[in-house]
């Protein structure tokens, strides 16, 4: 078949000031001081010129990027022996070979952790793929900069001599001598920057598409451009149709249980070429932004003119995308997901690595590229040619042929070869005369490896104490997701499975005895027979031979590793182009933002003219730019700005309006359109988002349906305590160890009172806290098996997601007069929070300092305890001798103080009394298991 060739007219062609910084960071940039110049987002008038905004954010996201190594590396060289939480170090940096890959060449270095401290690297975002690493052996004066590639889990399992594979700028690296130290920033993950800014770098402004209201604020928004030229008929449910330009059918006639603001926006989505739709919680944003696709493409076939192509969907987070796109394969099959993994199960055969293999057994003739195999000959060449010169780095001898050239005169080489005048044939004409000669200086290295493994062993057993266990901490399926992204676009599968790795240590060495100084091994260099030179200035002879022949193979190297790169880079367009001719056949495409990025070419070639971000709210804006290319006519963003902003790695960016999305930033000056209704919620749960929302959410009526929460007394409930919060152990984070077993016994409680465990999520905003009480939780595992399906979750974890009981705990309290409350005052997370329970919410906090620290919490507290919803004490109520409708009187109401208070068999205090099966009277307190589900203790005969 015939491939599609390639434009990228979209590149500006003139590289000057910020287009001219590579992407990987340069020592300058290391070592200079903080920009003292920095811009900051415009968020309250247009820009000035389009090179001024994308530098500005090109700018911007470069700091955030790189600052964190900056300043961490700034650290270790003023105060080494301080705690330094910007970087994590590794020591005892060796090469061990190299791998020829797809991507090109990769090293593999090996190293040591500081102090020898143990990491459990399979749930441990440490040298992540994609994660920059920067080694020194002069304490960064200068230094070498390289990417991850690939973290073998197989090759970490020891404590010393663990091993990654880096890839280098500067590809050729082959000599590496000891003392280097390696590190890496905890946090700004380089490889969700490097495409961004890339795509940042290339753009040429004049192209951007929607640049007139993007950078101008303009305000007057036309209809998208291909319906510029037709008016056609669109078709809605019911097979109703209408002109869309003209006045639209009523409600009921198009979608009847549509809200108005539900109307407004499908209204505004379809007709507007930018469109903003702002949701609040549970207002159906996903849910509108799958009836416009379902329209789009029921309509866009008809239209005239050239084709619109793909819909193009992006989101922020990879479970957004997936859940958007289980909706749109309800009604369209022919969906495309970049990248190789999907954690939904009905998504997985949609991505594009699995279309791929699919076609490869059904229709390989379909993937044919004729232009790309004699790339791969011709890379296979300079292989062959890599891989010779790497077995003569690891061998310790040097080549006879070389000595024979350039080293010796004839004389000495008949010296060298005497021994055969006695065998008289050369009968082995592989024999190693250089080996002979040196004879006894030869050892070899394994007997130094056992050596240090013994001492490493040592030193482990004695401080085996020295499990980490830190903020790093992060599920398998997040590494894998990483990893695999990682994969996908860098085409690692050829590392991943080890091929061609070339080792470049030796078995054997050559013992070299350092105090021989130059003029002693000159004195023999005219020496006849070669046997007469002393053995300690042979091995000096030679080391000095083979540093001259080691000289000429690293240029070559240099050399054939740079058309090695170049080759590979060409391939990599031939698989764009494969990539491009499978895609463009699918109706919907779905990627990340960070996706959309790294595949921009794949994209701008694609020429899509719909675009839908979900997500946008939380998603950068120098994200959203880069996912846009200049065929888009049309784009749809759909959001919250009072919910989750866009997270930035360096919180003073803050300032700088980093964290501010386009989103946030265009619904002050543009029309959008707010979806009002919420049908998530019950009534009194939805009333404390009022500060946030003002008036203008309303409940659909199934919200007042809800079942009451099993076993409280109440369904919304603020525990105010005065426990104090304190930090975890070796860590920056703040726990409140009260709360922590307050929220596990709750939930104990309520799973114990036949609550399924999927119904509960516990939210804390602290990563100390999650997990202290996820440790309470599992003392309880082995009674109730059941608590382990309960999620625990960070806030941010859990926005775009609900669940019908919430136990959200606050952690923060301390009688401080002017201690903050960090995260808990900034009113998008605590609209987050806030908003995420259906039937449920009961908050653990400090209300008196919530009050006096934070204007939000005042007014939330204000309608909490206006409504009689917060006290120091809970009330439940027994499922078993409650009777709701009988009023307060004829209740059995414990009153919970602390957790020892709470029932744990989830009934009430009293006595259970009941008859069981066999006859006696059950000697328990009151319980909610079934009498079948337990032995009788009397001296029962059943
Ligand atoms: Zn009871
Ligand atoms: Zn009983
Ligand atoms: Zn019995």
């Amino acid at each position: 078949m015939k491939l599609p060739t390639l434009n990228n007219d979209y590149q500006i062609r003139e590289k000057k000031g910020f287009r001219r910084i590579p992407i990987i960071p340069t020592e300058e940039e290391m070592l200079a001081p903080p920009p003292k110049d920095l811009p900051i987002n415009i968020i309250d008038e247009p820009y000035d010129s389009h090179e001024e905004y994308l530098e500005t954010h090109y700018k911007l996201l470069r700091e955030d990027c790189i600052s964190p190594l900056r300043e961490g590396i700034r650290l270790l060289q003023t105060q080494p022996e301080e705690l330094n939480s910007n970087l994590r170090i590794y020591e005892k940096i060796n090469l061990v070979g190299i791998s020829l890959a797809s991507m090109g060449i990769v090293h593999r270095i090996s190293f040591m952790i500081k102090h020898s401290e143990r990491v459990h690297w399979a749930t441990n975002k440490r040298l992540l793929p994609g994660t920059l690493v920067v080694f020194s052996k002069d304490n960064f004066k200068t230094m070498k900069f390289g990417t991850v590639v690939n973290r073998p889990l197989e090759l970490l399992k020891k404590v010393y001599d663990l091993q990654v594979d880096v890839h280098f700028r500067l590809d050729a690296e082959f000599e590496w001598s000891e003392g280097y130290v390696m590190v890496e920033a905890t946090s700004s993950y380089f490889e969700a920057y490097r495409h961004i800014l890339k795509v940042l770098q290339e753009l040429d402004p004049e192209k951007l598409p929607f640049k007139e209201h993007i950078i101008g604020l303009d305000q007057k928004i036309d209809v998208p451009k291909y319906l510029q030229t037709q008016r056609p008929d669109y078709k809605f449910e019911n097979d109703i149709r209408c002109d869309i330009m003209e006045e639209w059918p009523t409600v009921e006639k198009i979608s009847p249980g549509l809200h108005s603001s539900q109307y407004d926006a499908l209204k505004r989505m379809l007709t507007c070429r930018l469109a903003l739709i702002q949701g609040p919680p549970g207002t159906g944003k996903t849910y509108m932004g799958l009836k416009a696709v379902k329209i789009l493409l029921e309509n866009l076939e008809n239209l005239k003119g050239p084709t619109i192509g793909p819909i193009v969907i992006a989101c922020q987070t990879n479970h957004a995308l997936d859940q958007f796109l289980e909706g749109i394969q309800e009604f369209e099959e022919n969906i495309i997901r970049l990248g190789s993994r999907s954690r939904s199960n009905k998504i997985k055969p949609y991505t594009l690595y699995n279309i791929v293999q699919d076609l490869k057994l059904s229709d390989p003739s379909s993937l044919r590229n004729r232009d790309i195999g004699p790339l791969f000959k011709k890379r296979d060449d300079i292989k062959s040619k890599i891989i010779k010169l790497c077995k003569e780095i690891r061998n310790p001898f040097v080549k006879y042929d070389f000595i024979k050239k350039q080293c010796l005169t004839n004389d000495q080489l008949s010296s060298l070869k005497r021994d055969d005048w006695f065998g008289g044939e050369d009968t082995n004409s592989k024999k190693n005369y250089i080996r002979e000669w040196l004879e006894d200086s030869i050892a070899t290295t394994t007997s130094k490896q056992n050596d240090m493994d013994f001492q490493v062993t040592q030193l482990i057993s004695q401080d085996s104490g020295n499990q980490m266990e830190d903020e790093d901490e992060i599920t398998e399926e997040e590494i894998q997701d990483v990893e695999a992204d990682y994969a996908d676009y860098h085409e690692t599968d050829d590392i991943l499975k080890n091929a061609d790795f070339e080792k470049l240590r030796s078995e054997e060495c050559i013992r070299l005895n350092t105090s021989i100084r130059d003029d002693q091994i000159n004195e023999y260099e005219s020496e006849e027979d070669l046997w007469e030179i002393p053995l300690e200035i042979r091995a000096a002879m030679h080391n000095r031979w083979r540093r001259k022949r080691l000289k000429e193979v690293y240029i070559e190297l240099k050399n054939l590793c740079e058309q090695y790169s170049k080759i590979s880079d060409k391939i990599k367009t031939e698989r764009i182009r494969e990539n491009l001719s499978i895609v463009k056949s699918a109706r919907v495409i779905g990627m990340t933002t960070t996706a959309a990025a790294k595949n921009h070419e794949l994209l701008v070639n694609l020429k899509p003219k719909i675009m839908i971000i979900e997500e946008a709210a939380e998603t950068l804006e120098a994200h959203i730019v880069a996912a846009l290319t200049p065929a888009t006519e049309h784009l749809i963003l759909i959001g919250d700005h009072q919910q989750l902003r866009p997270s930035v790695s360096v919180h003073e960016l803050e300032s700088h309006k980093l964290n501010v999305s386009l989103f946030e930033r265009l619904v002050k000056f543009l029309p959008f359109c707010q979806l009002t209704e919420q049908r998530r919620m019950r009534p009194e749960i939805r009333r404390l988002l009022t500060p946030i929302y003002k008036d203008e959410l309303t409940d659909h009526e199934d919200v007042n349906k809800y079942p009451d929460v099993p076993g409280f007394y109440d369904n919304l409930f603020f525990f105010d305590h005065i426990e104090e919060e304190a930090y975890e152990p070796d860590s920056t984070s703040k726990i409140n160890d009260f709360e922590a077993r307050m929220c596990a016994k709750f939930a104990n409680y309520l799973v114990k009172g036949r609550v399924s465990a999927k119904r509960i999520t516990i939210l804390s905003m602290y990563s100390g806290q999650r997990k202290l009480i996820c440790k309470y939780l599992k003392e309880d595992f082995r009674k109730t098996p059941e608590l382990n399906q309960i999620r625990v979750s960070s806030v941010d974890g859990f926005q775009g997601e609900q669940n019908d009981i919430i136990l959200l705990s606050l952690v923060r309290s301390r009688e401080q007069p002017r201690s903050s409350i960090g995260f808990l005052g900034i009113s998008n997370r605590v609209c987050v929070a806030l908003s995420r329970a259906k039937h449920g919410l009961y908050i653990f906090g400090n209300a008196s300092q919530l009050k006096n620290r934070s204007d939000l919490w005042k007014s939330v507290l204000d309608i909490l305890e206006k409504a009689g919803l917060c006290g120091q004490t809970i009330n439940l109520c027994c499922q078993k001798h409650s009777n709701k409708e009988g009023g307060p009187a004829s209740m059995e109401i414990t009153v919970v103080a602390d957790y020892n208070c709470i029932p744990p068999e989830g009934g009430c205090s009293r006595w259970c009394g009941e008859v069981m099966g066999c006859g006696h009277v059950c000697p328990s307190k009151c319980h909610m298991y079934p009498h079948n589900e337990t032995t009788c203790q009397s001296f029962c005969m059943q």
